[in-house]
C-alpha cells in the first residue's frame, strides 16, 4: 500500500547524527553546491539557498546569479565563488545544482542543461513553474532517473498543483496521494512542503516530515530548504532519506528557534541544530 505511514520510529533514524570530517579530508570531498537562480528583484532568494550550502557543510558553494546587473556578494558572503556564464557550464556535469530560486524565466535555458547533465539537481520555485508549462523538459525527468541521474522536488502546495494539472485545494485535500502521483510521474522524490511536509519517492512508503512550525511561514525559508537538502546531499547517498533528513532539520531548526528571537530566512541559513539528548 503506496499510503502506509512508517511507524514513529522511522524518525528517530531520519534525526540527523553529528558529522565527523575524517581528518585527511578536504574541500573536494564535500561535494560542490552550485545555485543558479536570483533574476532581477530575485536575487535574495539564490543567495539564502547558497548561503544555507555554505554553512550546513557543502565543501565549496558557488553562485550563479541570473540578474543582469548581479550584486557583488563578496562582502556579504565571501566564502561563496560567485560564477560566470562560462564557469558554470564547467560545473553543470559534477556538482550538486540548485535550479530556480528566484530564477523567474531566465531559468529555462539552466534547467534544460541541468536536467541533461547534472548528477544530483534541486528543482524549486521557478524551475518548477517552467516543468509545469514545459512537457518535454518534464519527460526528460524519467530520462534523467533511467541514466542514474537523480532529482529532488521542492515544490509548495501552489505549485504542485501547476506540476499535477489541478487545484491547491484538492492537492491540500491529499497530501499524501498528490506527493505520491508527483513522485511517481516524474520518477523524481517530492518534497510537497507545508504544515507536515511530505517526501515521496518511486518505490517508496512516503514520509510525513513531524518537525517544524509556522515560524516557517515567511518568505525565504523554502529557499533555505532547498539549500539544505543540496548541502546533506553527499554523492551516492539515497534521495528519499536524503530529503528526509533536510526538511527534518529544517523543521528541527525552527522548532528550537528561541522564542524572544525573530526568524528570518537569512538568520535560519546560519542556523545549527543543538543535539537532542
Ligand atoms: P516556500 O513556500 O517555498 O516559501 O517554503 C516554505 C517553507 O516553510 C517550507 O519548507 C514549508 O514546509 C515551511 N512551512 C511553511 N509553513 C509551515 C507551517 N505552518 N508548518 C511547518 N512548516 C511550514
Ligand atoms: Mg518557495
Amino acid at each position: 500500500n503506496a499510503l502506509q505511514l512508517h511507524p514513529a520510529t522511522a524518525w528517530l533514524n531520519a534525526a540527523p547524527t553529528p558529522t565527523q570530517r575524517p581528518h585527511n579530508s578536504h574541500k573536494g570531498s564535500f561535494g560542490d553546491v552550485l545555485v543558479i537562480g536570483g533574476a532581477p528583484g530575485m536575487t535574495g532568494a539564490a543567495i539564502l539557498a547558497a548561503s544555507t550550502a555554505l554553512h550546513h557543510g557543502a565543501g565549496r558553494t558557488l553562485l550563479h546569479l541570473l540578474d543582469t546587473a548581479p550584486p557583488n556578494i563578496c562582502s556579504t558572503l565571501p566564502d561563496v565563488m560567485q560564477t560566470s556564464t562560462s564557469s558554470t557550464h564547467a560545473h553543470l556535469a559534477h556538482a550538486t545544482i540548485v535550479c530556480g530560486c528566484g530564477g523567474g524565466t531566465a531559468i529555462t535555458p539552466w534547467l534544460a542543461e541541468a536536467l541533461t547533465l547534472t548528477p544530483q539537481l534541486v528543482l524549486d520555485a521557478d524551475a518548477l513553474n517552467t516543468l509545469a508549462h514545459q512537457p518535454a523538459l518534464r519527460a526528460s525527468l524519467q530520462t534523467r532517473r533511467a541514466r542514474g541521474q537523480h532529482t529532488i522536488l521542492t515544490p509548495h502546495p501552489l505549485e504542485a498543483a501547476r506540476l499535477l494539472g489541478c487545484t491547491t485545494a484538492e492537492v491540500q485535500a491529499q497530501r499524501l496521494l498528490a506527493a505520491q502521483a508527483l513522485a511517481d510521474q516524474l520518477q523524481s522524490t517530492i518534497i510537497l512542503k507545508g504544515s507536515g511536509s511530505i517526501i515521496a519517492s518511486p518505490g517508496h512508503t512516503p514520509h510525513i516530515n513531524p518537525t517544524g512550525n509556522a515560524r516557517l511561514a515567511i518568505g525565504g525559508t523554502g529557499d533555505v530548504l532547498a539549500g539544505l537538502v543540496a548541502a546533506r546531499w553527499r554523492p551516492g547517498t539515497d534521495n528519499h532519506s536524503v530529503a528526509c533528513q533536510a526538511v527534518w532539520e529544517h523543521g528541527a531548526l525552527a522548532d528550537q528557534w528561541p522564542s524572544q528571537q525573530a526568524l528570518t530566512a537569512s538568520a535560519l541559513a546560519q542556523a545549527q541544530l543543538t543535539p537532542f539528548q
